[in-house]
């Protein structure tokens, strides 16, 4: 399998390629040259694999020869380590728990198989490896903790001085060893830019491999697709190996990398009828859908702050990639509802009290774009799914009092809250210049 670049089709390179580099030189995101279409054999007997060979299949076609197939095997135990439960909360809808990992974010999976690879590039090449990453919180956590510890691997986040959450903080800045924590004092537009002008920086990139960790890279956003998989083959067998059954999967959605590759398992064949992509206020891809017109605003500012994005990168992908462009045809498989934080704070507290549920922020929005289209067209013909993406102690400060009364600390927590570590962290003013001088000279 090779990858291209979205903005020139004709320079192929390999899967280690793509993911060393994170964006293409040319600018654009990398995507698969063809989308392997799995078997109907595979779907028949899911209910007889696990998850780790279910897993396996959907990847391997698109690694290629870049790793040998044991070693692909490893990095999918190392990776799939915990649990991905799936509850039906009341009446057809369903939540899929995507937070029982180390960070308590569904990035975690994304964050594990990248280092996992990068570690085997690096065993490979013999050359240190730099992860640069800007960070809104969740990413920076995930990646700090999946890529600890890593041998030859380097990783130095940016984070916005006033714009994670201290729990984020600790999570970024609390591990050391080849964790490097920056503190810009700036927002993380600034951060963001910092670190794309230093991926164009000539004199930079003669010193550093360097690549990313956002969902822009490949090794980040494709292991995504197992979440949709491993819901189909809990369905099966809840309903006892019933076919045909399709699903429809609303996913809170930021910079859309996640939806992007629940679409891309719908295109292996997985039977998913659509998808709902669920947004806070910024927008974008809802007012898209109805207009035909992609205006992307300022970015504002929410409760659910791991979405607030208003030009989601991956959406390109959709468009251009998965759908070539066709409003129409992508119009049958995406709906799009935005939610204000208003309604997502109500949601939250209704369904603690009613169905004694917590939600957190961003599955708040997932359950509520299910709700939505739910009550549009009453439909029981399809199982219906949201993901919750973040656990709900993540954004205790945003939560109900009443809320913030019961919650229960996952295990997760004593790392960060019982432990004696202390927060290692260099400060930096927003300045490009500086950031380089400090890259250069270290
Ligand atoms: C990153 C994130 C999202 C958005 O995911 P995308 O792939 O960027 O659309 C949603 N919820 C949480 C908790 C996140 O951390």
């Amino acid at each position: 399998m090779l990858y291209y670049s979205l903005k020139n089709n004709n320079n192929f390179v390999s899967f280690e390629k793509a993911v060393l580099k994170g964006l293409a030189p040319d600018g654009g995101l990398y995507i698969p040259e063809y989308i392997p279409i799995l078997k109907k054999n595979f779907f028949d007997q899911i209910y007889n694999y696990d998850i780790f060979t279910i897993a396996i299949s959907v990847i391997k076609p698109y690694i290629g020869k870049s790793i040998p197939d044991e070693y692909i095997s490893n990095i999918i135990y190392d990776t799939l380590n915990f649990p991905f439960p799936m509850i039906e909360i009341h009446d057809n809808i369903r939540v899929l728990e995507l937070f029982h990992g180390p960070t308590l974010a569904f990035k975690d999976v994304g964050a594990k198989f990248m280092s996992e690879c990068l570690s085997f590039f690096y065993k490979k090449i013999g050359k240190k490896i730099t992860v640069l990453v800007a960070t809104s919180g969740d990413t920076g956590g995930a990646v700090a903790k999946g890529f600890h510890k890593k041998l030859g691997i380097e990783v130095i986040i940016l984070y916005p001085y006033n714009g994670i959450s201290s729990l984020q903080k600790k999570q970024i800045s609390s591990l050391g060893d080849n964790i490097l924590a920056i503190e810009i004092n700036g927002n993380f537009d600034d951060c963001q830019n910092m670190v794309k002008k230093a991926f164009l920086d000539k004199e930079i990139q003669k010193k550093y491999i360097l690549t990313s960790a956002n969902s822009i890279n490949i090794a980040r956003w494709i292991p995504q697709m197992f979440y949709y998989f491993l819901a189909y083959r809990q369905i099966i067998i809840e309903e006892k190996k019933k076919h045909p059954i399709e699903l429809i999967f609303s996913v809170p959605s930021g910079n859309f990398g996640n939806i992007c590759a629940g679409m891309m398992a719908k295109k292996m064949g997985l039977p998913i009828k659509f998808f709902i992509a669920s947004t806070n206020i910024n927008d974008t891809i809802p007012r898209f859908l109805k207009s035909g017109k992609y205006n992307p605003t300022s970015v504002k500012k929410t409760i659910s702050n791991a979405m607030d994005i208003s030009n989601p990168s991956n959406f390109s992908r959709i468009w251009n990639f998965l759908y070539k462009k066709n409003i129409i045809e992508l119009k049958k498989v995406l709906y799009s509802y935005q939610f204000t934080d208003k309604e997502t704070i109500d949601i939250i507290e209704k369904v603690y009290k009613k169905y004694n549920y917590m939600l957190d922020p961003h599955g708040a929005i997932g359950y509520l774009g299910l709700k939505k289209y739910l009550q549009k067209f009453n439909n029981t013909l399809y199982k219906t799914i949201f993901l919750e993406t973040a656990h709900p102690i993540k954004f205790l400060d945003k939560m109900p009092y009443f809320i913030q009364k019961n919650i229960v600390f996952p295990k997760q927590m004593k790392t960060f809250f019982n432990s004696k570590r202390k927060i290692k962290k260099i400060s930096m003013i927003n300045n490009f210049n500086i950031f380089k001088n400090w890259l250069l000279e270290k």
